[in-house]
């Protein structure tokens, strides 16, 4: 059983390495798009006589673009959080009512902190 706790272990800090890297290129890559949009509206505005238009159409793009980033940044915190319960070996464990996470669940979701029910009961309360 502790080989096989291992392996799975071994496994999703390779998972969690390998999401941390493409979220890292997705913030990245929106960012230098957002800062190229900018660029680009700013010229544009200086050019388009008529104001509005593409330059508008630009901006609703930065500003998605800014979302999908800081999006990606949370995602990022969030796997760092779960590589570090990886190595304090609290990780698997649901942060609300402390039973192990299901194997299968975490395989889907690695950076999950919270078991399938406690994460159902938490979107309930919220709303
Ligand atoms: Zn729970």
């Amino acid at each position: 059983m502790t080989s096989t706790t291992t392996d799975f272990l071994a496994s999703q800090r390779r998972e969690l390495l390998a999401r941390r890297e493409s979220y890292l290129a997705d913030v990245a890559r929106s960012t230098a798009t957002a800062l190229e949009l900018t660029e680009d509206g700013a010229n544009q505005d200086m050019a388009d006589e008529d104001g509005f238009g593409e330059g508008d159409t630009l901006n609703v793009e930065r500003d998605r673009l800014l979302v999908v980033a800081s999006e990606a940044k949370e995602r990022v915190a969030e796997i760092d959080a779960a590589l570090g319960r990886v190595e304090a070996g609290t990780y698997g464990r649901c942060e609300a009512c402390g039973k192990p996470i299901p194997h299968a669940r975490l395989e889907v979701v690695p950076e999950a902190t919270l078991c399938v029910s406690c994460k159902t009961g938490a979107s309930l309360r919220r709303k």
